[in-house]
Formats: C-alpha cells, structure tokens, sequence
C-alpha cells in the first residue's frame, strides 16, 4: 500500500489495493472514542460498515479499514517530511 499527505499533516491520501488509479482520502482525526482518535476514511468498508458501528451510541470499541490501519502506522514518518519539507524554522542537518 501507498499513501500520501493531502493537503494538511492529519490528511492522508492512501492508494487502493486493487486500482492504483483510485485512492481514499484518511482524516487521522476524526471521531473521538474515549481518549482516542478513531479517524476516517472514504472507502465503502469503512462508510457502509465501520461508521455505523463507530457512531453506536455508547460505542468504545475503534473501528478501522486498512487504509485507516496503513496510514496510522506510516503516519508520523510521512508528517516529520511533510514538517520538514514546509517548517522554514526547521533545518537541514549533517546527514549521518
Ligand atoms: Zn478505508
């Protein structure tokens, strides 16, 4: 799997598995669930069958696709570049 920053550090556009011409928008931040961030994304198994699940009343459970799983676990190597790339006040070191 691929994926992207879109427009802002917490907005992922992950590649779909089976048409590398389609994507789906991930927003990292959205639904709480207790302490925790469930987030989004626009694909039909995360709309049709986790959202529902996910806006449950008395829901505790997080309910995510594997473009949701994919771009959490790939998401802080993606926004220290993207925060590298844009923050003037970072700066370029040695490299090792
Ligand atoms: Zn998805």
């Amino acid at each position: 799997m691929k994926g992207k920053v879109w427009d802002s550090p917490t907005r992922i556009m992950v590649e779909s598995e089976s048409d590398s011409n389609d994507a789906y928008l991930v927003e990292l931040t959205d639904y709480p669930v207790g302490e925790v961030l469930n987030g989004s994304c626009q694909c039909k198994h995360f709309v049709c069958k986790l959202k529902p699940l996910l806006l449950k009343p008395g829901n505790t459970v997080t309910r995510r696709c594997k473009h949701l799983l994919w771009a959490r676990e790939h998401a802080l190597d993606m926004i220290l570049h993207h925060f590298k790339k844009h923050d003037k006040n970072l700066h370029d070191e040695a490299t090792i």
